[in-house]
């Protein structure tokens, strides 16, 4: 247990009954849960009856990474995870007290809206089912179902929105299929309804770690209660002034109610910051200062004053883009030890604010990955195969059967389809299902019929040829040769107009198969030509988990380039060197009114919403280890137009000493200047 402070210290040792941390940025709260997870297994507790929850898949792989450090290779049998994933595994281990079966299909989110915007009659656009699934996700996250949201509707827009989450329920019972929410939503109620699963699950998990608690919301503490009982022996670590998913339905009410539901409760305090310089974390403590304080805190930092935070005005984003990769290579040149590219970082607000920074990088010959931007699985081309994966482990997933038979098309009309869908809802049985009804010759024509059967055969030949292929070279030939069958890549030149276009689509799909079939294990050689030996799995398993990985990324920490990110998933990590771009008004701060004409609900709306973007600045300044820059732009370009831009409220809040803060040699030298003349004529009057 060396390398920790006394508090840290006292954290780890607390392993009866509930404990919180609470401290801010860098005080090492990640590295309390790695600890006392070999604390504890040191303690004797078994590894599997340990989990820890983080907030990313990402996050999970890099904790058993650590945990691993510590404690070798009793660290694989830690259940370490995301709520969501390990709601999956409760759901397919006792959702069938709910009607649900083990192979249930996890919807994403396009599918989600498809369905809604199907559920009111197909006349509604994608922008309002967008908000209907904005909406009903907000309900389920506190908890409610269509019936709940019925009784609580208080006018007529919530009420017939209601009806349509009643019907959207339906539809996913009948496609046995899942949203992101019902996984925690269902073990939620698996446990709350069903006292032989929760004993189950209670007895199983002697001590439950909760990472970035802050930004947990109202159905993952029922969750999190539920799977601790009475005892109450977890862990749960996090920042108030780091709440910055409130959007999304987190909520501080978790951090506030766990003193009143576990009177218990030890709460401890890390002050010592061992991220950032004393200039760094000043800079930070000052903009979090305005905020109304939940928990005070102090933060101190022994790594010395360091350099100035620097603030850099630019022209337009090309020219900030332009600016920053001269400062990773010009850092690249001077600095002793020379940093690696992985030690950069450029952090920003929205997704679209990457795309100048990427132009300027490749310009410079900069390697960079940009993390938390579209994900991988995406691509259309990505969701094209997840489609069959989904229906070889759950025929009566809908939407993957509808996306799977026409893509690549294979002469099955729409009125085939219609005519098979109707057929299957009045037979109350999936489209899949109905394929091999006895009745449905008499309804389709002979052709028609052919056509589906065929397909549905080999729905059926794949499933059980996947459930036989077992480890990665097995997998890959497999794939290679199923792609092969399907005419995939052809269909993506067909139907893309660029050729440059359809080859990137088909190198990624290559590159997923790669992926999917290296998850299958067995012997796997790497680039350096070293064998290592991985548990075997079918490549159905393989498959089955798919739909939850929403980054490829999880294999690429350790390349060695920039990251360029958005601010939210840069949450928990560190670089050494980090620009926060595009910090002006309107941006971060977010703008606060719509000008789209629509009223703010209330004025305490904008100011809890410049709060959170106020942790979001926060988060931002506190992921750098030794220099930070924030940069903003005079003008901006918005849609197609340009804006005009003042600096953002917050570089102001930072209160950096306006001397040093200037990094424009030019601005220095006018102040020279300014100040020799102002001496000479003191002089000259002297
Ligand atoms: P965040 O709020 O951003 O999630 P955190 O509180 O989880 O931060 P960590 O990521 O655990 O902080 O730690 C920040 C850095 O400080 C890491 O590099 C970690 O290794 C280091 N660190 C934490 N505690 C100590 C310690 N006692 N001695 C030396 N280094 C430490
Ligand atoms: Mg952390």
């Amino acid at each position: 247990m060396s390398g920790l402070n006394r508090a840290q210290l006292q954290a780890v040792y607390c392993t009866q009954g509930p404990c919180l941390v609470l401290a801010g940025a860098g005080s090492g709260k990640t590295r309390v849960i790695t600890h006392k997870i070999a604390h504890l297994i040191e303690q004797g507790l078994p590894p599997k009856s340990i989990a820890a929850i983080t907030f990313t898949n990402k996050a999970a792989a890099e904790m058993r990474e650590r945990a691993g450090g510590l404690i070798g290779r009793r660290a694989k049998d830690v259940i370490i995870s995301t709520f969501h994933a390990l709601g999956v595994r409760m759901a397919r281990e006792d959702g069938q007290l709910l009607g649900l079966k083990p192979n249930f299909s996890i919807l994403d989110s396009q599918d989600v809206a498809s369905i809604l915007k199907d559920c009111a009659g197909g006349t509604t656009d994608l922008a309002t089912a967008r908000q209907w699934q904005w909406d009903i996700s907000a309900w389920k996250n506190q908890g409610w179902d269509a019936a709940q949201a019925l009784a609580q509707a208080q006018d007529e827009h919530q009420r017939s929105l209601a009806l349509i989450m009643q019907r959207y329920e339906e539809r996913l019972t009948a496609y046995q299929s899942v949203d992101f929410d019902d996984l925690i939503g269902i073990p939620m109620r698996l446990l709350r309804g069903h006292e032989q699963v929760r004993e189950k699950w209670q007895r199983l998990l002697g001590h439950v770690l909760v990472d970035e608690y802050q930004d947990t919301n109202a159905t993952q503490y029922e969750l999190l209660k539920l799977l601790v009982g009475e005892t109450g022996n977890f862990t749960a670590v996090g920042d108030d002034d780091q709440s910055i998913y409130g959007w999304r339905g987190a909520t501080l009410d978790n951090l506030k109610k766990l003193p009143q539901d576990f009177p218990q409760l030890q709460v401890i305090k890390l002050e010592q910051n061992y991220r950032s310089t004393s200039a760094i974390l000043r800079a930070a403590n000052n903009v979090i200062g305005p905020n109304p304080k939940l928990f005070p805190k102090t933060l101190f930092s022994e790594l010395g004053e360091g350099e100035p935070v620097r603030i850099q005005d630019c022209d337009n984003e090309e020219h900030e883009a332009e600016r920053a990769a001269a400062r990773i290579l010009s850092l690249r040149a001077s600095a002793n030890p020379q940093p690696a590219w992985k030690d950069f970082a450029i952090l920003y607000r929205a997704n679209h604010q990457a795309k100048p920074f990427e132009k300027a990088l490749r310009k410079a010959n900069i390697p960079y990955k940009v993390s938390g931007g579209t994900s991988f699985f995406d691509r259309a081309e990505i969701k094209d195969l997840c489609a069959w994966f989904r229906l070889w482990m759950n025929p009566d997933d809908d939407p993957a059967f509808l996306r799977a038979i026409t893509t690549p098309k294979r002469g099955i009309g729409h009125t085939t389809l219609g005519k098979l869908g109707e057929f299957a809802t009045q037979h109350k049985t999936s489209m899949f299902g109905a394929l091999f009804s006895q009745m449905l010759p008499a309804v389709l024509p002979k052709k028609a019929l052919e056509g589906l059967l065929e397909f549905g055969r080999s729905v059926n030949d794949q499933e059980y040829r996947a459930r036989h292929t077992l480890g990665h070279e097995a997998s890959r030939s497999f794939l290679l040769d199923w792609l092969q069958e399907l005419g995939y890549e052809q269909y993506l030149y067909d139907s893309e107009d660029s050729e440059t276009v359809a080859a990137a689509r088909w190198s990624n799909v290559l590159e997923f198969c790669d992926w999917m079939a290296q998850r299958a294990g067995g012997q796997i050689e790497d680039a350096a030509g070293t064998t290592t030996q991985t548990t075997v799995k079918s490549l159905l398993e393989v498959a089955q988990n798919i739909a939850l990985l929403s980054t490829i990324s999880e294999r690429e920490q350790d390349q060695d380039m920039v990251v360029l990110s958005t601010l939210h998933a840069s949450k928990g990590l560190e670089w050494p060197h980090v620009q926060l771009v595009g910090v002006s008004e309107g941006m971060l701060p977010f703008k606060l009114n719509d000008d789209d004409g629509r009223q703010q609900k209330v004025s305490e709306d904008i100011a809890a919403r410049l709060q959170e973007e106020r942790r979001l600045m926060y988060v931002g300044i506190t992921r750098a280890q030794r220099s930070l820059v924030v940069s903003w732009t005079r003008r901006r370009k918005k849609g197609r137009d340009t804006v005009q831009c003042q600096p953002s409220r917050f570089i102001a809040e930072m209160q950096l000493d306006a001397a040093t803060a200037r990094e424009d040699p030019r601005e220095k030298l006018r102040k020279l200047r300014e100040e020799f003349a102002a001496r000479a004529a003191a002089r000259k009057v002297g």
